[in-house]
């Protein structure tokens, strides 16, 4: 194998590679650009025409899709894959990733978007290196662009698999990545209808990109993944990566989820009324009075069939503590 598939391993030591640019027997060149960043490209004559950019770890501890990542570049550095596309693979926090913790200073997935250049520290710095980079990567407006950014949740969901995609003004979604996503083993997708400051939102609204951001199992240490199953999103990106259809699979239809509501921690009496081990996707109840904040605030659900995603009490002040969902559909 190549010396360059062991990016992981290069990566979590904090090693620069001696030999930046490799070729596999077959003429595909791995190039190292950065710390945790590694691009390949096919031969000119087997290539697809799609730019495919992978990236997990922008959390540090969400090692399942960390290690999936490393397993395809090993077998691309092997020969056991022959890309026909271009890749970009991304390991989103190295030092975050190292320490075996989400974030060192701040969640670096709420620093995109030039929310980089208002704040300091590590992850800011991170953030901005990540955008160009990816820039740099999609720098072809004739090829396909497509960007899966892979994360696991902190907590349990009763939707297990799920996607979040992107927002920008009048622009469609595609079906077409939609039902690769249900092949792809993804349950559920949330609309965003507002921009934001995560990865995918950066590569979706600045760089053309169709993005998702995949949620996919619960967080565990590394090499403790076996509940975590990513066979068949693996074995869509293999088909990517090697440019080839894949058989139409059985599969329920997706659930289509849009954002109902953001709810914002305004100050230190913020009173969430959940478990703290509540599910995403738990359903709420019309009525229910979901939170109480200073100034005698309160959050009633009114939406029919709301479902909470991603609560989080402890965030800082003026932050998102979850987000109330209700079913849709593209309409
Ligand atoms: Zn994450």
């Amino acid at each position: 194998m190549l010396a360059l598939g062991r990016l992981l391993e290069l990566t979590l030591a904090g090693h620069e590679p001696a030999a930046k640019i490799q070729l596999t027997p077959e003429g595909s060149r791995l190039r190292w650009l950065t710390e945790g960043a590694l691009e390949v490209t096919p031969p000119a004559a087997v290539d697809s025409g799609l730019d495919l950019l992978l990236s997990a770890g922008i959390h540090g501890n969400e090692t399942a899709p960390i290690e999936l990542l490393d397993r395809l570049l090993q077998d691309i550095a092997s020969s056991r894959i022959k890309p026909r596309s271009r890749i970009l693979f991304l390991f989103g926090n190295p030092e975050a990733m190292r320490r075996g913790e989400r974030y060192v200073e701040q969640d670096i997935n709420r620093l995109f978007n030039g929310q980089h250049d208002l704040h300091s520290g590590p992850e800011a710095i991170r953030a901005s290196d990540l955008e160009h980079v990816s820039a740099s990567f999609f720098n072809d407006p004739q090829r396909t662009r497509l960007h899966y950014d892979m994360h696991t949740a902190i907590r349990g969901s009763r939707i297990e698999q799920f996607a979040l995609y992107p927002y920008q003004q009048d622009r469609p979604r595609s079906e077409v990545e939609l039902q690769r996503l249900r092949a792809a083993g993804i349950d559920a997708v949330l609309l965003y209808s507002k921009p934001s400051v995560t990865f995918t939102a950066y590569t979706y609204s600045q760089l053309g990109a169709e993005s998702f951001t995949l949620e996919l199992g619960k967080a565990r240490p590394f090499g403790q993944n076996q509940m975590v199953n990513l066979d068949l999103l693996e074995e869509q990106l293999k088909a990517l990566i090697e440019g080839r259809d894949t058989p139409p699979i059985e599969r329920p239809e997706l659930k289509l989820f849009a954002v109902a509501r953001e709810v914002i921690k305004h100050s230190d009496d913020f009173i969430l009324h959940l478990p703290v081990d509540i599910e995403n996707f738990t359903e709420l109840p019309q009525g229910y009075l979901l939170a109480e904040d200073i100034a005698s605030m309160r959050w009633v659900v009114e939406e029919q069939d709301a479902r909470i995603i991603f609560p989080n009490p402890k965030v800082r002040n003026g932050l998102r503590a979850g987000i109330l969902i209700v079913p849709t559909s593209l309409g």
